[in-house]
């Protein structure tokens, strides 16, 4: 295997998971690997994780402690430049996914998303077409960037090392970072991090045994849940198209939070599906989700032929209180 450099960033002065991730991989490859970190308190965030790497380069300072395109490529492009691995393995994240094509393209370099696995042999794994088609990937041009999925290794075992040379970049740039602001009006319930996937489901805005709808109280359970255990959020195409149908809905979900088919397909440990119904083009999204529960009145629902690995046969309202009191 060829020498690797394992380029990482920080977010707020530390390793974010996906960097430890990635790292892991490298780790697992049994090459001989240098390290890279920038951004915010890059050097000492370097050398707490550097033991086991052979050079270590840093870039870090003001101009790079935000994401911005010209200065995160630049950085990026100095600590390739300084390590010269022919391999650079990188966390997909929203910050390198923004810039790493840009200096593969600086480099003459080739590039790699979304990757899922990297074989002793050399080759890199990624799905295709809305993750229906696994492919294995050679390439023979150099440097090869690989921008690794996060979510899909599992982390790295740590432990500090040498000071890394921190490099001089200087870079021009007319983008001034304000701040941020996001798109979702209220909290933030997706968390690709977390451990657990809590789905909701249609039937949690359908009439009850009662005859009623009890829209207030599931959306006081789905948030307190969520709050109390910082799952992410996740939801089925129908609760989420119910605002458009003038149906009662649930006011903190959005098309951003659909798995599936025509959503997402996110990575956790263990997922929890309620009150939906399990239908093959939202149970496509789970294909990465470890564990799967689900709870649903329903004994015939599509969950139990074969797509969990536990059903609860159960009213979603009743376990989702006592499971509140457990918390
Ligand atoms: C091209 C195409 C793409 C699609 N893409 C997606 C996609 O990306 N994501 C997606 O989710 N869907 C997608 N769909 C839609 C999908 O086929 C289903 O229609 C949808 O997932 C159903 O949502 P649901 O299970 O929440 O609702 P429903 O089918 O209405 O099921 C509600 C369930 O709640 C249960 N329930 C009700 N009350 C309770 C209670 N108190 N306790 C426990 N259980 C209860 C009921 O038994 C029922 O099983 C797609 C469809 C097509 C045709």
């Amino acid at each position: 295997m060829e020498k690797v450099l394992v380029l990482l960033h920080t977010v707020d002065g530390e390793l974010p998971a996906a960097a430890m991730e990635t790292l892991g991989l490298a780790q697992r490859l049994g090459a001989a690997y240098e390290l890279g970190v920038i951004g915010a308190g890059a050097a000492a965030a370097a050398q707490r994780v550097s033991g086991g790497a052979g050079k270590c380069f840093a870039v870090e300072g003001e101009a790079f402690s935000v994401s911005r395109y010209a200065t995160d490529a630049a950085a990026c492009e100095a600590v390739i430049r300084a390590s010269g691995a022919p391999v650079v393995l990188a966390p997909d994240t929203l910050r390198f996914h923004r810039c790493l094509p840009g200096v593969a393209e600086r480099l003459g370099a080739a590039v790699d998303t979304h990757v899922v696995a990297f074989t002793p042999e050399g080759a890199v794994e990624r799905w295709f077409y809305r993750q229906r088609i696994q492919a294995e990937l050679k390439r023979t041009e150099r440097p090869w960037i690989v921008l690794v999925e996060p979510g899909s290794q599992p982390a790295a075992e740590t432990s500090a090392g040498a000071a890394p040379e921190v490099l001089e970049v200087s870079c021009e740039t007319r983008t001034s970072v304000e701040g941020f602001s996001t798109p979702l009006a209220g909290e933030q319930t997706i968390r690709p991090d977390a451990p657990l996937l809590f789905v909701a489901g249609a039937g949690w805005t359908k009439k009850q045994k009662d005859g009623a709808v009890h829209v207030e109280e599931a959306a006081q359970l789905i948030l307190d849940f969520v709050r109390k255990t910082q799952c992410s959020l996740g939801s089925s195409k129908s609760l989420v198209d119910l605002t458009s149908e003038g149906q009662p809905v649930l006011p903190f979900l959005t098309h951003l939070h659909q798995v599936g088919q025509t959503g997402s397909s996110p990575r956790h440990r263990k997922g929890l599906a309620t009150c939906c119904h399990g239908e093959e083009p939202h149970v496509v999204g789970w294909r990465f989700i470890q564990e799967r529960r689900a709870v649903n009145l329903d004994p015939n629902c599509g969950w139990t032929r074969g797509k969990a690995d536990v059903v609860y046969v159960a009213d979603a309202f009743e376990v989702m209180r006592e499971l509140l009191k457990l918390l």
